[in-house]
């Protein structure tokens, strides 16, 4: 250990570059270095900054750090010079901020770094507040866009990135949820900064979510393959190789997006892993009858992998008290559908099947004390939909679909005839 120590410390290390992303409660501040480095880190007041001196560091020729700092929100200013045989780093910052740090060691295609987290003292206690349970409350569904941060997921032709792809989507359906009475979605996820796994199921926990849905658009070894899919935890191995494939692409996403701490368990292992199972059995079964009805929508918009939703051990799928899903729109490695997933009209229709299949689930399984159980009660009105009209759709179909004659479907839209065009916007009737 100490001669491991002494050759570590005495290695010299050039910084690359400085980068940084905000999240709702911290700033990021990442160090790329040439080698491991030792630092050092501690604030000063007024004003208040935090110094973060690296050992044994020279910067690249040009370095230039202020330009990580231009347009932030919590940092006014970066500043950097060499100080006592050290190089000394300074974030000016705009309120006293709580510094964490952690090294990173290299994974394609970071090599190592310096990872300091900026906590918002105000941020966090305001996040911890839950929404009220009225009575007759919104189902809570809890959006996740994959990725974010220094993990930008697959990166298709033309550098389509999965992370910004993903990003579009969860907004799309979030506004498509939020449309529909009785539901409320929320995004995990709400700019361009990495959640580890466990953060993400934990942040849609502390919003009391009924269902987690985890977006993503993945790349394959081979460009040909193509489809979305849609996902459900196993841990007793994967349905298929592009399963298996996929899983192990997603879980080192934490390696890549900075995790300081990766543990997977925080409470007693035994207890942990009874609790884990009882509750996960009796959501697993949930998780597929969700998967398959977004699946279903999903089947009439775009093509699919696999007909059925597959089961994989994703790490972001692993909460056991709510539903958890995971859909794949797409493989971002095949040029055509890399294509169609950056156009705002495939993503109405993609964002647009996932809602309408979490709706449906939801509606089927309400949970109790929300306004779906008390409409299937028959305690509470059902309001009026909107439908929008895809490929494939016919106003019979449409109407079995709704549990609506074909006659007042017509009658309610104004129509004369059965004709209706994609795109069309229908109003289903409630009562
Ligand atoms: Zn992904």
């Amino acid at each position: 250990m100490a001669l491991a120590f002494v050759a570590f410390a005495s290695q010299a290390a050039t910084l690359k570059s400085v980068r940084m992303h905000e999240a709702p409660d911290s700033t990021r501040v990442v160090f790329d270095t040439s080698a491991e480095v030792k630092y050092k880190i501690f604030t000063l007041e007024d004003p208040y900054r935090v110094v973060v001196d690296l050992q044994n560091v020279t910067p690249r020729s040009g370095f230039d750090p202020a330009v990580a700092a231009v347009g932030r929100e919590r940092v006014n200013s970066l500043r950097a010079a060499p100080r006592d045989g050290n190089y000394r780093v300074v974030i000016d910052t705009t309120s006293a901020l709580d510094p964490k740090a952690f090294t990173l060691k290299p994974i394609d295609p970071y090599g190592h770094r310096l990872v300091v987290d900026l906590f918002d003292p105000n941020q966090k206690r305001s996040q911890s507040r839950q929404p009220p349970l009225g009575k007759d409350r919104s189902v809570i569904i809890a959006i996740d866009a994959g990725h974010g941060g220094d993990d930008p997921g697959a990166i298709g032709p033309s550098r389509i990135l999965e992370k910004q792809v993903v990003m579009q989507i969860a907004r799309r359906v979030q506004k498509k949820l939020n449309a529909v009475q009785g539901f409320s979605g929320v995004l995990v996820r709400t700019g361009d900064y990495y959640l580890a796994h466990r953060q993400r199921t934990q942040l849609a926990r502390d919003k009391r979510a009924d269902l987690f849905v985890s977006i993503h658009a993945d790349a394959f070894r081979q460009a040909n393959v193509h489809g979305a899919s849609v996902y459900t935890l196993s841990d007793r191995g994967a349905t298929s190789e592009t399963a298996a494939w996929l899983a192990e692409r997603e879980n080192r996403s934490d390696l890549l997006g900075g995790v300081g701490h990766v543990s997977l368990t925080d409470k007693d292992p035994v207890l942990a892993r009874v609790l884990l199972d009882l509750s996960m059995d009796a959501n697993r079964s949930q998780s597929i009858d969700a998967g398959e009805a977004v699946l279903a929508n999903l089947g009439r918009v775009t093509k699919l992998h696999k007909s059925r939703v597959e089961q994989a051990a994703f790490l972001v799928l692993k909460s056991p008290d709510m539903p958890s899903i995971l859909v794949e729109t797409g493989f971002i490695s095949n040029p055509g559908e890399a294509r169609r997933l950056s156009q705002a009209e495939h993503q109405e229709n993609v964002a647009r099947a996932i809602a309408t299949g979490v709706e449906q689930f939801m509606r089927e399984n309400p949970p109790p004390g929300t306004l779906l159980a008390s409409q299937a009660a028959g305690k509470a009105p059902v309001g009026d939909r909107q439908y929008t009209i895809v490929r494939g759709d016919t106003l019979s179909t449409i109407a079995a679909r709704y549990g609506v004659s074909s006659k007042l479907l017509r009658a309610r839209n104004g129509l004369s005839n059965d004709t209706i065009k994609v795109g069309q916007v229908l109003v289903i009737p409630g009562g």
